[in-house]
């Protein structure tokens, strides 16, 4: 479980920087019982109260370069409103989560 700051414009900042090679990344959206389904994911990130972090619960597997990366784009599910019907559904986000943050376990 790891603690990230919401997604904002110096996240872009961090991903550019990656890709001048600066930096190693991780795509990390596999785990234990989600492999090629990818909706099924069970990992979810929960808003603080304050509404200013998210808390990533659950873990990922199989994750290249997830014991040298500093930067990682994390899939996990959050409750979005349906704009149509205005009723809850889990839906798919990835976070840019960096190591430094702490929290990352192994
Ligand atoms: C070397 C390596 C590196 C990896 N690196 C990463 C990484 O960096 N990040 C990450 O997130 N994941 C990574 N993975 C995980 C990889 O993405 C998953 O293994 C992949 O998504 C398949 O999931 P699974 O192994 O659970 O297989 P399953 O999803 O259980 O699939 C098993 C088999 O069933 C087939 N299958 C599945 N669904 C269907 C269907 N609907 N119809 C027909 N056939 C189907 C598949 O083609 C496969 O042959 C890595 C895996 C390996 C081997």
């Amino acid at each position: 479980m790891y603690n990230v700051d919401l997604i904002h414009d110096d996240a872009i900042e961090v991903i550019l920087v990656n890709g001048r090679g600066e930096h190693m990344a991780a795509f990390c959206l596999t785990e234990p019982a989600s492999g090629s389904d990818a909706a099924s994911i069970k990992t979810t990130a929960v808003r603080s109260a304050c509404g200013k972090y998210f808390t990533l619960n659950r873990g990922k597997i199989w994750i290249s370069n997830g014991g040298l990366a500093e930067i990682f784009a994390v899939f996990a599910k959050t409750p979005v409103k349906d704009e149509k019907t205005g009723e809850m559904k889990d839906k798919i986000t990835a976070f840019v989560v960096e190591r430094s943050l702490g929290g990352l376990t192994q």
